[in-house]
């Protein structure tokens, strides 16, 4: 998914060949906000429909919001009781947890602690997840591709 973002951020900016090189590397927060920043700078001037735009909007908070759980399930401290108590966010996947829930928690760069409830099957859900978010992500690069009327520039 990574790779995919990195791509159509790219691209979204108009890197020409040369270009790539400043997005090697990012990270994905900083790819989705430069992502959106260059997309709310292009809305008007490719004229894009308003629901294009929405949709590609939507796909990079997607994305920032799946690689924020990968984050934590990879960075986090998994334990089988709970560490924060009030605060910690229960599971929000619709699969049932396939054995025990465990209580992960992560402490953010100058925000605090983050505790929430994961179950094995959850990672290959977010894989999964994943997958789907990188055909979404080209999928709403193609379409403002396909509905771009020509630069008023
Ligand atoms: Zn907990």
């Amino acid at each position: 998914m990574e790779s995919s973002l990195r791509d159509v951020v790219s691209r979204l900016a108009g890197s020409d060949d040369a270009a790539w090189i400043i997005f090697e590397g990012q990270s994905v927060d900083w790819l989705v906000s430069n992502g959106l920043a260059v997309l709310t700078q292009r809305e008007p001037m490719e004229r894009w429909p308003t629901q294009i735009v929405a949709q590609f909007r939507e796909a990079l908070n997607n994305a920032q919001t799946a690689y924020r759980t990968r984050n934590i399930m990879i960075h986090g401290e998994w334990r089988t009781d709970c560490f924060m108590g009030e605060g910690c966010i229960g599971r929000s996947a619709p699969v049932p947890a396939d054995g025990p829930v465990f209580h992960v928690h992560r402490s953010r760069y100058r925000k605090g602690l983050e505790e929430r409830q994961l179950a094995i099957v959850d990672i290959e859900a977010l894989a999964e997840h994943m997958r789907e978010l990188e055909y979404e992500l080209r999928a709403a690069m193609k379409k403002a591709d396909d509905a771009w009327l020509g630069s008023i520039a």
